[in-house]
């Protein structure tokens, strides 16, 4: 066996779930064998478990990695998500397997909190509903009562969980002289509160008194559902539910009940409890805005994400601590 070949064996293996960017895809390959997903859909488990059978690494996106697919890869030493969520993975069985996890935490924060502000103003001032007006040929001359929607300045953003995104998108409403109060498991630092002009506040006066409710928690065990209908009914009813972080953090059905009691006035949603499903209740009303989890979709940011989560992908499989490590309990 020659020197070439020899070194070709210890190179470790890559799978990438998605057609990422060439370039990324590129500068990987120079120390890894790579394998990509060329469909832009999640992999059947199936074709997921037998890809990964012989890889040291993955990147996901979009596609859950449970404990069987985890158990059905005996090599695998990292999995780098390309999100900053990772409630797909299933960390338990990572850290028994010492398998580090990783995330692109940070290079998408502007462009998701660009995507809960015009949730925000779409839902306020009815964007959408105008534009089908339009389009539909209805709309035949101005009028003093047409498309009345909530005016944004002087109203309260509620943030719930005060991390990266929800920070960004405080700073968007200070320019709409919006007041500000945010509830999270923890107060961030007086001269961060100063900054937003953010009040913190406990969970039921955030609900109380809330004109938007945006939503920036992780979806975790504690945060699934943590919207739901005795939340919903401590809000006014002229109140608008934002939710540009994960689907199932609010309870759909209750949702879906409080519109149609009008016991709130609308909704923008760029995530949903099981998608690419969404109620059938929601697709029907003309007060929610829908978009299809584009939160961190835009080219500079997705160059980002891929970037950063090649650099993580690579330090573990080099043996180094990654930058965005998620699981420090996974170390060695
Ligand atoms: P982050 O910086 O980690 O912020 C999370 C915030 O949630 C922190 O303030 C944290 O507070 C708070 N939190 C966590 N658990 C909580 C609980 N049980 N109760 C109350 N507050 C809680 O995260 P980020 O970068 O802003 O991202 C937030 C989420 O947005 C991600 O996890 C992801 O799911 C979602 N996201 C969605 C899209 C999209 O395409 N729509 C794009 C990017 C991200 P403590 O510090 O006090 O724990």
């Amino acid at each position: 066996m020659d020197r070439k070949s020899s070194n070709d064996l210890q190179r470790p293996k890559v799978l990438i779930t998605r057609p990422i960017q060439q370039s990324v895809i590129d500068q990987i390959s120079q120390h890894c064998d790579v394998q990509v997903h060329l469909e832009d859909e999640p992999m059947p488990p199936a074709l997921l478990a037998s890809a990964m059978r012989d890889a040291d690494g993955v990147m996901p996106a979009g596609v859950r990695i449970g404990k069987e697919i985890i158990d059905a890869a005996p090599r695998l030493r990292v999995i780098s998500n390309i999100a900053v969520g990772y409630d797909n993975i299933d960390l338990e069985a990572c850290n028994r397997r010492h398998i580090l996890v990783t995330n692109t935490s940070d290079v998408l924060t502007e462009a998701t909190a660009d995507v809960a502000f015009a949730l925000i103003l779409a839902a306020a001032r009815r964007v959408v509903e105008g534009d089908r007006y339009v389009r539909s040929g209805n709309w035949k001359q101005w009028q003093w009562n047409c498309l009345w929607g909530a005016e944004m300045y002087g109203k309260t953003l509620g943030l719930f969980g005060f991390g990266r995104i929800a920070q960004a998108t405080a700073r968007r409403a200070r320019g709409f002289s919006m007041r500000i109060l945010y509830h999270a498991r923890h107060r961030v630092s007086t001269s961060i509160e100063n900054e937003l002009g953010a009040n913190f506040v406990d969970r039921e006066t955030l609900l109380r008194e809330s004109d938007f409710l945006s939503l920036h928690v992780p979806l975790t065990p504690e945060t699934r559902h943590a919207i739901g209908a005795s939340e919903l009914a401590l809000m006014k009813p002229s109140a608008l539910v934002i939710n540009a972080a994960r689907g199932p953090i609010i309870d759909e059905a209750a949702l879906v009940q409080a519109l149609q009691a009008n016991r709130l006035a609308g909704a923008g949603l760029d995530v949903f409890e099981h998608e690419p499903k969404v109620h059938p209740a929601l697709l029907a009303m003309d007060n929610v805005t829908l978009l299809p989890h584009i939160g961190s979709a835009t080219p500079e940011t997705r160059l980002r994400m891929a970037q950063l989560a090649a650099k993580n992908l690579l330090a573990a499989l080099r043996g180094e601590r990654p930058p965005n490590l998620v699981n420090p309990e996974a170390l060695r």
